[in-house]
């Protein structure tokens, strides 16, 4: 399984993007720096595309994706949770800002939306989707993505600490983890829901204990202005877990084989 971080940020800039993930060019998990990552055929190879919940930052690119697929005279398929198709159906694909992909063109429309239950394993193409929830101050699910050679990454999207019944359901290689900002503003994690490193440790430490192993670790989701003070407490963390965690960057390759 290859996995290509095309975003790792919660700011956009000339050198960051917005959180989404790549899945053996197939399927994408989040779509914020989705369109501008990838080349339009790359962007014709996809299968589906995963919500993890309606934040902007995670849905934008939805539109300029359906837009590429429309005039590619293609159809994508997208999956959320209820509360992000909901918001995503009435703010983003309103047809009011742009065409609602949902519904147009009415022969074939764009978009083709599957609502996930959270704790019900889908199987989207080769794949295996478990859509597990975590905790964010909208509701929010991380996906378990599994290929048939039962390779696994689980992507929490945006989420604070809390995830022990999260661990119980999932077994990835791989862990795509959000930490938002630095250990100063654990406070602010905490109530916003959002990790920092130290909030990071504890919930690798609750991994540990009820699954036994800690997977590889990435960061996502990292605050530009604050990233020298989160690799330098993610270095630290790393060394007391004595287990490998790293910061994500944009355009960075994850190799996971059995
Ligand atoms: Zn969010
Ligand atoms: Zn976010």
């Amino acid at each position: 399984m290859d996995i290509r971080i095309l975003g790792a940020h919660n700011s956009e800039s000339e050198s960051t993007r917005l959180t989404s993930l790549l899945v053996d060019n197939r399927l994408v998990l989040d779509a914020g720096g989705l369109t501008s990552s990838l080349s339009l055929e790359a962007q014709q190879q996809l299968k589906a595309v995963l919500l993890t919940h309606q934040h902007y930052d995670h849905i934008r690119d939805v539109l300029a994706l359906a837009m590429n697929f429309y005039l590619a005279g293609a159809t994508i398929n997208i999956y959320s949770a209820l509360p992000a198709f909901e918001v995503t159906a009435a703010h983003l694909l309103d047809g009011e800002i742009y065409p609602n992909f949902m519904k147009f063109p009415e022969e074939k429309p764009t978009i083709n939306f599957t609502v996930v239950e959270p704790h019900r394993a889908i199987r989207i193409g080769d794949y295996d989707v478990l859509a597990v929830p975590v905790n964010h101050s909208v509701p929010t699910v991380g996906y378990q993505v599994t290929s048939p050679e039962g390779e696994a990454v689980f992507f929490t999207g945006d989420t604070g600490p809390g995830l022990s019944d999260c661990w119980q359901q999932v077994s990835p290689q791989l862990l795509v983890i959000e930490c938002t900002a630095s250990d100063r503003f654990a406070e602010f994690g905490r109530k916003s829901g959002h990790l920092t490193p130290v909030l990071l440790k504890e919930e690798l430490i609750a991994f540990r204990d009820i699954k036994g192993y800690l997977p590889q670790v990435v960061t996502v989701h990292m605050s530009p202005g604050l990233e020298e003070e989160i690799r330098a407490e993610i270095a630290a963390v790393s060394e007391e877990l004595n287990t490998p965690i790293t910061p994500g960057y944009e355009g960075m390759e994850l190799q996971l084989s059995q």
